[in-house]
């Protein structure tokens, strides 16, 4: 078989939590949480799973759970989708990101992706036949931002679709007003689509709003808005998400969708609208990991890594650069074999080499996980 994704092997996050696991290290690598979720939400599941709703459901999603989002949609970013043709329920994030590009990247279109970035949407395009062009986000004392200005630069006549991830993983950083006017100048009287990646959309700290591009009318009618109920409700293993997006892009959306997993399971589906009924678990979540971020923030003041800000997700980088000069490959390899602690190398998120002596932990852990690893790590 001639490989069509010459570049990919098995993905950081999978290769780093077979080393933890083979080291019993602290899993501060892959992003997921080491607590349960709500057990009311496998209640809400196993009820769905007792009344029989066990079959196959609507090839978009059950309709009590797309009214369900888009009803949250509207009450927090003031947008409305039609459930009925603008939301569908994704196998995750990663099947809405595919399934995005799938049915909108025709070959030989540019797509504008900015680095560090998450690992699934440069193979995306690839698939696609399209053609990732990146712009490297600049990184100093105040941490990671994106270069507008190189945007704009790399926008062509082939430009198809830009994507974006607010708040971004692995940075941590959380678009502003500014950054959304700046996307909002560049794509203005162009057919560029926009795939706004807002998986992380409850966590964005500091009482900091979340930019959901569905708060600007002018960008949401070009845009692929891609969730996961995984992050907002400790459920990374269940694999649901959504997307919304205008009805004319939907309908695209779901030709690829229906013959790429058709539709999604039914008793988690039900399970989650009913759990969706009361906003607290989310509308709580920015206190709830914010305190684990300040709790790993103060922490890690005792050690010799250098703290970059995390406005929003679950995760910190920090710059080693005064405890060695390996690699960040080498230096998670090291951390987690020696030190019994497992983190991600951000060059893993950079297509082109790149090296900043940065790397990635992630602090969605139990209290007593994070103060063990932070004793761990206060030995260096
Ligand atoms: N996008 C980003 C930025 C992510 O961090 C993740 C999950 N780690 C995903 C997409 C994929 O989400 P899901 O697990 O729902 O497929
Ligand atoms: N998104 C998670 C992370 O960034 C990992 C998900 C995965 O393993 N694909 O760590």
């Amino acid at each position: 078989i001639v490989t069509k994704l010459p570049n990919v092997g098995t993905t950081i996050f999978t290769v780093m939590s077979a080393l933890a696991s083979e080291k019993g290290a602290v899993n501060l690598g892959q992003g997921f949480p080491d607590f349960n979720c709500d057990p009311s939400l496998v209640q809400a599941v196993t009820n769905a799973m007792q009344d029989g709703l066990n079959q196959y459901p609507p090839m978009a999603g059950v309709q009590v759970l797309r009214e369900a989002i888009a009803d949250k949609v509207e009450k927090l970013y003031g947008h409305h989708y039609d459930p009925l043709t603008e939301i569908t329920v994704t196998a995750g994030a990663t099947q809405g990101i595919l399934t995005s590009v799938l049915c909108a990247v025709h070959a030989g279109d540019e797509v504008i992706v900015i680095e560090p970035v998450y690992d699934c949407y440069v193979p995306a395009i690839e698939l696609a036949g399209g053609i990732p062009v990146f712009v490297q986000m600049t990184v100093d004392q105040r941490g990671y931002s994106i270069p507008w200005d190189k945007v704009k630069a790399a926008v062509t006549p082939k430009t198809h679709m830009i994507m974006v991830n607010t708040p971004h993983n692995p940075t941590g950083t959380v678009m502003k007003a500014a950054d959304v006017a700046a996307l909002a100048d560049i794509v203005r009287g162009t057919d560029i689509l926009i795939l706004s990646d807002e998986v992380y959309e409850h966590m964005v700290y500091d009482g900091a709003p979340h930019e959901s591009l569905a708060r600007h009318p002018e960008l949401a009618q070009r845009t692929f808005i891609n969730s996961s109920f995984g992050k907002t409700y400790h459920v990374t293993g269940w694999k649901v998400g959504f997307v919304a997006a205008p009805a004319a892009m939907t309908a695209e959306f779901r030709k690829v969708h229906q013959f790429n997993v058709f539709t999604v399971n039914t008793p988690v589906q039900y399970g989650l609208a009913a759990y969706m009924k009361d906003p607290a678990p989310y509308l709580d979540l920015p206190a709830f990991y914010q305190k684990k971020r300040d709790l790993f923030r103060d922490g890690l003041k005792n050690t010799r890594f250098e703290l970059l800000p995390s406005e929003g997700t679950y995760f910190q980088c920090v710059k080693y650069g005064a405890i060695s000069d390996l690699s960040e490959a080498e230096f998670c390899k090291w951390l987690t074999t020696e030190i019994g602690v497992a983190a991600i190398p951000v060059s893993a998120f950079y297509n082109t080499p790149k090296e900043s002596g940065i790397v990635r932990f992630c602090y969605a852990k139990k209290d007593e996980t994070l103060r063990l690893a932070l004793d761990r790590l206060a030995k260096l």
